[in-house]
């Protein structure tokens, strides 16, 4: 039996696939190298509140400009930094360097919004990762209730109690939680009953297309009201049409992200687009 599976492997082993291989194992060593070159950078994306009209938050997106390739997309280089661990400086130098800018910009007087970070499984399965957080806001001195983490649901069911415990120390210090993603993981909804959740943010798949397509309409409509029954913060993740902005606005939702409002922006972009002190925060224009 052994035989016959690896008879079939060798059978797909293609040139193709062996170059692929090659590439990810450069591409690995070079994401071992890339924090000593300092090749990561942060952008960040607005989260606007759609009825105030005004900037709230961002979610900080790690981005690898890397010497050679340019820049490299986190959909292709995070998962390999999780496969070799890497992914535990990677978040810690993401963790400590998108806190510290939004403390710089609430030093320099832009006013009070929040940094989301995205945290892998990895890093939060790591046993001071509490202990990691907390000297991070000590160094930074970023107040905690401006800091955020979204997990995605399938962080949260992969070890319930673990992540349970770490959750409530988090929001022991201030912090708080978002799921990413919503919707698109796994389908159980019994952890909303008992986590202390702050936040869903609805994959945006579902907001795709909610013109035409009245499945997804439904769907989505039911999300939010699910969002309200428990009292948590619901925010539309990927708008990109005022049909969808306005769509979730008339459910109730008016927390957004998505192109529609910006892409994801380099911190010279975005203080030029958002943090011109004679404008005060953010107003939509449209
Ligand atoms: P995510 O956390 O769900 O982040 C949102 C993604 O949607 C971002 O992709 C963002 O650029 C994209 N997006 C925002 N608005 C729109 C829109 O209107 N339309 C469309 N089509 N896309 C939109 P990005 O920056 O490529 O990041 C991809 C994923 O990589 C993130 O998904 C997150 O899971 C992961 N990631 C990024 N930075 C980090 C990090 O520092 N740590 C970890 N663990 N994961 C990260
Ligand atoms: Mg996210
Ligand atoms: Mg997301
Ligand atoms: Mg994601």
């Amino acid at each position: 039996k052994a035989k016959e599976l690896a008879g079939n492997n060798y059978c797909f082993y293609t040139r193709e696939m062996n170059n692929r291989t090659i590439e990810n194992v450069q591409l690995e060593n070079d994401l071992y190298k890339a924090l000593e070159r300092e090749e990561f950078e942060i952008y960040f994306q607005p989260q606007v509140d759609y009825k105030e009209m005004k900037l709230f938050g961002v979610e900080a997106l790690l981005r690898w400009n890397h010497r050679k390739k340019g820049m490299i997309s986190p959909e292709e280089f995070i998962p390999l930094a999780e496969e070799t661990g890497l992914i535990i400086p990677i978040g810690e130098w993401m963790l400590k360097n998108a806190c510290k800018q939004v403390k710089n910009w609430h030093d320099d007087g832009f006013g009070e919004f929040k940094v989301a970070v995205n945290l892998s499984a990895l890093q939060f399965e790591q046993r001071n990762f509490v202990k990691v957080v907390q000297s991070i806001l000590d160094e930074t001195k970023l107040p905690p209730r401006l800091l955020g983490f979204e997990l995605t649901e399938n962080l949260i069911i992969k070890n319930k109690s673990l992540t349970y415990t770490t959750i409530q120390q988090l929001i022991a210090l201030g912090i708080t939680i978002s799921i990413d993603d919503f919707g698109k993981g796994y389908s159980s909804l019994g952890y909303l009953k008992n986590f202390p959740i702050d936040t869903l943010k609805i994959d945006k798949s579902f907001i795709r297309d909610v013109e035409e397509d009245t499945d997804s309409s439904a769907i989505l409509a039911t999300i939010i009201h699910l969002g309200q029954n428990l009292k948590l913060n619901v925010i539309g993740e990927g708008v990109e049409t005022m049909e969808e902005a306005n769509f979730l606005l008339s459910k109730g939702c008016h927390y957004m992200q998505g192109y529609l409002f910006s892409p994801p922006l380099s911190i010279e972009e975005f203080e030029k687009s958002f943090l011109q002190k004679d404008k005060g925060l953010f107003k939509i224009t449209k």
